[in-house]
């Protein structure tokens, strides 16, 4: 098993802000909105699509009372914009009318609204509410396979989160999720890893590919 707190040491040393790359302004519904939008689709696109969207629907309650259609247009560039647009109405309508405006700030509450699953239920807690989470997206299932955490062909987010829940300091966990996304992006890419420079290579069980 790798030494987590050499990897968190050089991770925090490498990515000190380890800031989402989902913008929201601190608001939790944007967050909420904006990871609702990122599945399948990049981080990126997500951020331009949310410009005109929270142009237009600027809050909860606004998006509450909007056209499905109308947001759809807007959302078509993310990817699945019926399912997407769907499921940004309707949790919105419920966080207006049930959650009086505010975005819950417990696991049970998150998991309640339309197209929320643990994965963006831990963004939410961990960034917007500063409550220990691990979001297991795909840069973090694989990056962490690599390491060495668990077998590299585990796939599964609910057993990923179980794993690095019990090993990853609490108050580091919705950081740690950052990193990983940063760490893959500069040095642990999916096609070709730059071993050589990699500055965890020695905790590493799978270097030199
Ligand atoms: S040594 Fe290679 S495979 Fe291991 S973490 Fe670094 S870049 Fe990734």
């Amino acid at each position: 098993m790798p030494d987590v707190q050499k990897i968190h040491a050089v991770l925090k040393s490498l990515y000190p802000d380890a800031l989402c790359s989902l913008e929201y302004e601190g608001d939790p519904w944007r967050l909420l909105i904006a990871a609702r939008l990122s599945a399948q689709c990049t981080d990126e696109r997500v951020n331009i699509v949310c410009v005109p969207l929270f142009r237009r629907y600027p809050d909860a309650a606004a998006m509450a009372e909007a056209d499905v259609g109308e947001v759809e247009t807007i959302i078509r560039p993310c990817g699945l914009f019926h399912t997407k647009a769907e499921s940004c109405v309707a949790m919105s309508k419920i966080i207006t009318r049930e959650w009086g405006g505010r975005v819950p700030d417990t696991m049970e509450g998150l998991l309640s609204l339309p197209g929320v699953g643990r994965k963006i239920a831990n963004l939410i807690l961990g960034d917007c509410f500063g409550q220990p989470g691990i979001v297991a997206d795909t840069h973090c299932i694989r990056l962490c396979g690599r390491f060495g955490f668990y077998d590299e062909s585990l796939k599964d987010p609910a057993k990923v989160e179980r794993i690095l829940s019990d090993i990853v300091p609490r108050e580091e966990q919705a950081d740690w999720c950052h990193r990983m996304v940063l760490f893959g992006r500069e040095y642990c890419t999916a096609r070709s890893p730059r071993c050589a420079e990699c500055p965890v290579r020695e905790e590493c069980a799978h270097p030199a590919r």
